[in-house]
């Protein structure tokens, strides 16, 4: 077992990323950066402790149990969850063609916004000729004024993980990550 203090890149099962309960909105972002993340509702605790590919949780008795990739967020700054995943998958937090729907996890196509009509604000078919539909669960996306917060958090994070990663702040290490041997 490896324990870090300060997130390092590491090379973890790819493909998809398991994410436990209580870490919903990892899942979304991660979902907008383009990884396949399944959060964890349909699964019991004996399947996640044996399922093959990165776990992500914030149970100890999970991680402790747990012989794959696994990682372990105790801190409570949502933001550190995000730049520990993006370095340790090594991606980069941005958003663009790989985007995934962020509430399901389904595949973004470009349609024609007046298919949308009825469904979307009038102003917003007004003013984008495409969006971006979920082939999954139907619901419509554009740029719009949430774009620029989305795009801030986003800067942050990078700016964490180009700069190596996460300081602890206490004596405690908030983050663990323990890898199978390749
Ligand atoms: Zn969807």
């Amino acid at each position: 077992m490896r324990v870090i203090g300060l997130v390092k890149p590491c090379r973890v099962s790819a493909g998809v990323v398991y994410v436990d309960s209580m870490l919903g909105w990892l899942s979304r972002w991660l979902r907008m950066i383009g990884v396949k993340a399944v959060y964890s509702g349909s699964f019991s605790d004996e399947e996640l402790a044996t399922v093959d590919g990165l776990v992500v949780t914030r149970d100890r008795g999970l991680y402790s149990r747990r012989t794959g990739d696994t990682l372990l967020l105790l801190t409570d700054n949502h933001l550190h969850w995000l730049t520990a995943m993006v370095m340790v998958l090594n991606v980069k937090p941005t958003i663009g063609d790989n985007s995934l729907c962020p509430i399901c996890g389904g595949r973004l196509i470009k349609v024609n916004s007046m298919e949308a009509v009825g469904k979307v604000p009038m102003n917003v078919v007004r003013r984008n000729p495409t969006l971006l539909k979920c082939e999954s669960c139907g619901r419509y996306y554009w740029v719009g004024s949430h774009h620029r917060g989305i795009e801030r958090t986003l800067n942050i994070v990078k700016e964490l993980a180009s700069n190596g990663g996460i300081e602890q702040s206490g004596p405690e290490c908030l983050i663990y990550i323990k890898m199978k041997p390749k």
